[in-house]
């Protein structure tokens, strides 16, 4: 049980008398009755997940390389804000391994906490027999959703959770882990950088109808990289389209959607529209969100490889 901060591990610490992301995976165990279950803890940071960084991430993955092998399963309790980065990046760097990331949406000692059911699953999940085959997985409101494909998608409702593609890989309650589907294998990085990236090297952009081409040439300027989340299909305005050309010269470019799901370039209804962006060689990003292309393009610009878009093998 690796424990890192965030909602779940709210309390009081004594010295300030501020609440903190202090709790040990330890004294939220103990909170659990009837957990009969032998556990290893330990507690790299305590960081509300907001202030998590390549650095936190890359200590993450460092340490479940180091406990993952003499244990049945990995339970990392994190923060809901950038849980599904941690678990991306956790998942690029270590697919095979199989960890269970779990939150709190309501803080210890408030009615709605849910903090404890949440890392029972999670355990639960952990230490299924069916873990070896998950890697990296989310466990929230009895759900257990993918890395690759996992968000918070409500500020503040228990069921916040859910995925951008529909996909779930199964329940669990009772203690009992119900697989719904099988979970997917990817094309992941499978390496750990040897040091953390900067987290100015890949430059990310939203666009929006009517964007600022003074604001895109700012935002994208000094990077190594760029992520662009387009409009739609992978629309990018005619107002930053040559921008979007001319950095991609300099830099590798990935485009992705801003849309909540479903795949960049729409072949049938704008035939040829995505020719020059691809002509100059501009990645088209299927399958990932904005945060996680940035994290492949960071990671994969840190291992010293070609962005390759995020594909399932068969
Ligand atoms: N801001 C908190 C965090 O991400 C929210 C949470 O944990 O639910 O650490």
């Amino acid at each position: 049980m690796i424990a890192t901060g965030g909602t779940i591990a709210m309390a009081t610490d004594p010295g300030s008398g501020l609440r903190r992301p202090i709790l040990s995976g330890a004294q939220l165990a103990a909170r659990i009755s009837g957990l009969d279950v032998p556990l290893a803890h330990s507690q790299p940071y305590a960081i509300a997940s907001e202030d998590a960084t390549f650095e936190h991430w890359l200590t993450l993955a460092r340490e479940v390389e180091q406990l993952a092998p003499g244990h049945a399963g990995v339970v990392v309790m994190h923060g809901t804000d950038t849980m599904e980065e941690a678990a991306f990046f956790l998942s690029e760097c270590l697919p095979r391994h199989p960890v269970a990331f779990c939150g709190a949406m309501q803080p210890p000692g408030t009615v709605g906490y849910d903090g404890g059911r949440n890392l029972l699953d999670a355990i639960s999940v952990a230490r299924s027999p069916l873990a070896p085959g998950l890697g990296t997985v989310v466990v929230m409101n009895h759900e257990v959703l993918p890395a690759w494909d996992v968000i918070k998608r409500d500020s503040v409702a228990l069921d916040s959770f859910s995925t951008r593609h529909g996909t779930r890989i199964g329940t669990v309650h009772d203690r009992q882990l119900r697989l719904l589907s099988r979970p997917l294998q990817f094309n992941w990085l499978n390496a750990i950088p040897a040091a953390a990236p900067s987290a100015d090297a890949v430059a990310y952009v939203r666009l929006t109808g009517s964007p600022g081409r003074r604001q895109f040439r700012a935002a994208v300027g000094g990077a190594d990289g760029v992520v662009i989340e387009a409009l739609g299909a992978g629309s990018v305005p005619a107002a930053v389209k040559a921008d979007v050309i001319a950095v991609s010269a300099l830099v590798p470019v990935v485009l992705t959607t801003r849309t909540g799901s479903g795949p960049v370039q729409a072949e049938d209804s704008y035939p040829h529209a995505w020719d020059d962006l691809l002509a100059a060689g501009v990645t088209l990003e299927k399958r990932l969100d904005g945060p996680r292309a940035r994290i492949r393009l960071t990671l994969s610009l840190a291992l010293d490889r070609a962005y390759a878009p995020f594909e399932p093998y068969i």
